[in-house]
């Protein structure tokens, strides 16, 4: 069985049902697939930045709002970040005008099944627990090739594939593309649920650790509802290979030598045994767009180098992309390099100053005397004016 559409999407994670959010507001028919059923869990720091909820409003501000009253969300009014020396650096934005909260914690069991619980049925067709097995160039558009969970098999015949498939990308494979699971260009994290993590800021403080065997790294603890927490720690993926460093033993380790940890996890009960996953980084290196065919989020490697914030750049990216692919559309010309174009001049600052922020945490002690000095009077008031501006501007 074959089906025609204009735009065949593969996953359906932020990035691919971010698109499909824009498509359908372009009135563009396109079929979205992903091989998981939803609600699908995803490995991830569940921290949900500001950029989110900006693509959200740019959706429709109805869905925004219904996003920013789910009972599944934690608001997060600011953020603390301890050096391996013990210093800290806190913000808190709650007292500064702000329509809601510049962060949210929520499973991303809960955060991507509302994105596709909300496509629009009237262009997209959406095929979840479908598996695609193949994508084939014919002179005339791609065929992308499906198999469902009974072994069935059917074609997407489409003018244009988009992959949004995660980390381990599967359309420039089958594309016979480039690859480009290079090291340093690689993080890789493991995340575990706890619950009873103590000593929360009553804000719901995002909080960050740095420590020297993570370097460059850090160590996170965001609350979660229901008096759960995500916890997880990452590095780049050359370094863990040349400390062969294992991140699980390197966790216990950490949360050993850390008072304030040690505190946090005193009654704390792990809900899983820890999930490692990779974090390909922003890099103005690889081709994500071509001729019939775009990457999206961690497919075209969207994660900022020095966050480790991917959720967003995935979703901007489909924002994106829905304008290059209309305009393909239109015009009946495929080639959608402009959208790549586009997405290194947006993320050009990110690219430039995440990749020396990242290699600066190699230097604990560069570190150490940066937290200190920005906890000056003068310039936490200038970063903190900053910060809340930037925020103001996004919401
Ligand atoms: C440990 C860790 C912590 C992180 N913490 C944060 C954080 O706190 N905040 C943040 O913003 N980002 C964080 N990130 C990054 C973030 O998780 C990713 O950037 C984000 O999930 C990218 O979304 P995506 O839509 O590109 O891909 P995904 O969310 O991975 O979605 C891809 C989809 O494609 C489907 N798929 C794959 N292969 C196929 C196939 N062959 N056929 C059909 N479907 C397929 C999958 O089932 C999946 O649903 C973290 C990442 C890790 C690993």
């Amino acid at each position: 069985m074959i089906k025609d559409t204009e735009v065949c999407i593969v996953g359906a994670g932020p990035a691919g049902a971010s698109l499909s959010h824009f498509l359908s507001a372009r009135k563009i028919s396109h079929t979205l697939i992903d091989k998981a059923s939803f609600p699908r869990d995803k490995v991830c720091g569940d921290g949900i930045a500001v950029d989110v909820m900006n693509t959200l409003k740019r959706i429709s501000p109805e869905l925004l709002h219904s996003f920013i009253n789910e009972s599944s969300l934690q608001p997060s009014w600011g953020l603390g970040l301890r050096t391996s020396n013990g210093h800290e650096i806190r913000y808190d934005f709650r007292e500064n005008g702000l329509p809601y909260a510049p962060f949210f914690t929520g499973k991303r069991l809960d955060l991507d099944n509302f994105l596709v619980r909300n496509l629009n049925p009237a262009y997209c067709d959406f095929r979840q627990d479908t598996l695609v097995s193949n994508v084939v160039r014919t002179p005339d558009g791609i065929i992308v090739q499906l198999k469902n969970s009974q072994g069935n098999e059917s074609d997407v015949r489409a003018n244009i594939v988009v992959g949004a498939e995660g980390e381990k990308p599967i359309v420039t494979k089958y594309l016979g593309l480039d690859h480009y699971r290079e090291k340093q260009h690689l993080m890789g994290a493991i995340r575990i649920y706890y619950k009873n993590v103590k000593g929360f800021h009553p804000n719901g403080h995002l909080e960050f650790f740095m420590d020297k065997k993570l370097s460059p790294g850090y160590f996170w603890v965001f609350p979660l509802p229901n008096n759960e927490a995500n916890i997880g720690l990452g590095m780049t993926s050359s370094r863990i290979s040349q400390k062969k460093l294992n991140l699980k033993k390197a966790f216990h380790e950490i949360v050993n030598r850390n008072p304030v940890l040690n505190e946090m996890f005193a009654e704390a009960e792990a809900l899983e045994k820890p999930r490692g996953w990779g974090l390909p980084v922003m890099t103005p290196q690889r081709t994500i767009a071509g001729e019939r065919y775009a990457l999206l989020g961690d497919a075209a490697g969207m994660i900022e180098p020095h966050t480790g914030k991917g959720i967003g750049p995935g979703m901007v990216s489909g924002r994106l992309c829905a304008q290059y692919i209309e305009e393909a559309l239109l015009k009946k010309k495929y080639d959608l390099m402009p959208y790549q174009e586009h997405i290194y001049r947006y993320y050009r600052i990110e690219m430039r100053i995440g990749h020396a922020l990242l290699k600066s945490f190699k230097y604990p002690a560069l570190l150490n005397s940066a937290i200190s000095l920005s906890n000056l009077g003068i310039i936490k008031r200038w970063s903190h004016k900053k910060a809340t501006e930037a925020w103001k501007s996004w919401m």
